[in-house]
């Protein structure tokens, strides 16, 4: 050993080594320090959750909510349908539309593409918040490749749903009017707003086998006669009313529950 240390090139390497561990040390020091200045003067710890949280960087609020073109259209939105609907912004899809369990195993696929995209407005109905119509503001980046797929699919999507959905292009002026005939045509006519722009029902995202559906725990009877949810054509199951007037007495409902809120009277 006392050989290797007066091998000067030994010697140079160790002293290099250990003058990286003094640094590194020191950085884990000092970033420890710019955090609690972050989170002002320490306060005494009451609990050990609060002292566990001193080195956990925070959360930032985002600037970019809306962007500005985005803002200045919502209330153009708002304008527009003062009288008969109010404006949501950014509504995940998956809130708003789902896969059916009909769908069987495609179920989840079909969940997933839903998930975590967004639609830039919706409007609802004053009263009961119900989907009127979904808006899309378009810039120049839905011209791009991957945007374009990606807004194929939504309009698919809405149309199979059943929910009209208008696309604005982003303009420095909107005509308020115009916009708002084209608003409660969709509104009335849902599936004539996108049929221009919906292909045909793809078969790789939609059409799964009927049969494949798994019974699951929460169905309390699937009788064979049971009757077609008049909603959403879903199989409906027999279910006992827990309260109300109807407490104790059978009824079907919709097997999508409570995606879809369909019932039958059971009769007889
Ligand atoms: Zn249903």
């Amino acid at each position: 050993m006392g050989e290797l240390w007066s091998n000067a090139y030994v010697k140079i390497g160790l002293t290099a080594v250990l003058l990286i561990l003094l640094k590194v040390a020191a950085d884990a020091i000092q970033e420890r320090q710019v955090y609690r200045v972050h989170k002002g003067p320490r306060r005494a710890r009451h609990s050990p959750l609060e002292s566990e949280t001193t080195l956990v960087p925070r959360y930032r609020l985002r600037d970019d909510l809306f962007s500005p073109a985005e803002a200045s259209f919502y209330h153009v939105l708002l304008q527009t349908c003062a009288g008969w609907a109010v404006v949501l912004g950014k509504v995940n899809l998956g809130d708003l539309l789902y896969a059916p369990r009909e769908a069987g195993e495609a179920q989840w696929a079909m969940w997933n593409r839903i998930n975590r995209k967004h639609l830039d407005y919706v409007l609802c109905d004053r009263q009961t918040l119900r989907p009127l119509v979904a808006v899309e503001l378009d810039d120049a980046s839905h011209r791009l490749a991957r945007r374009a797929e990606r807004d194929a699919f939504v309009d698919q999507a809405m149309a199979q749903a059943g929910l009209g959905l208008v696309r604005v292009p982003v303009q420095q002026a909107y005509a308020t009017a115009e916009l708002g005939q084209r608003l409660r045509q969709a509104v009335l006519q849902p599936q004539a707003a996108v049929a221009a722009v919906a292909p045909a029902l793809n078969e790789t995202t939609v059409g799964a086998p009927v049969e494949a559906e798994p019974c699951a725990a929460t169905v309390d009877t699937l009788a064979p006669e049971a009757p077609q949810c008049p909603r959403c054509g879903g199989q409906m199951v027999l279910r006992t009313a827990q309260r109300g007037v109807r407490a104790g007495q059978p009824f079907w409902g919709c097997e999508n529950y409570p995606r879809c809120r369909g019932v039958r009277e059971v009769e007889g």
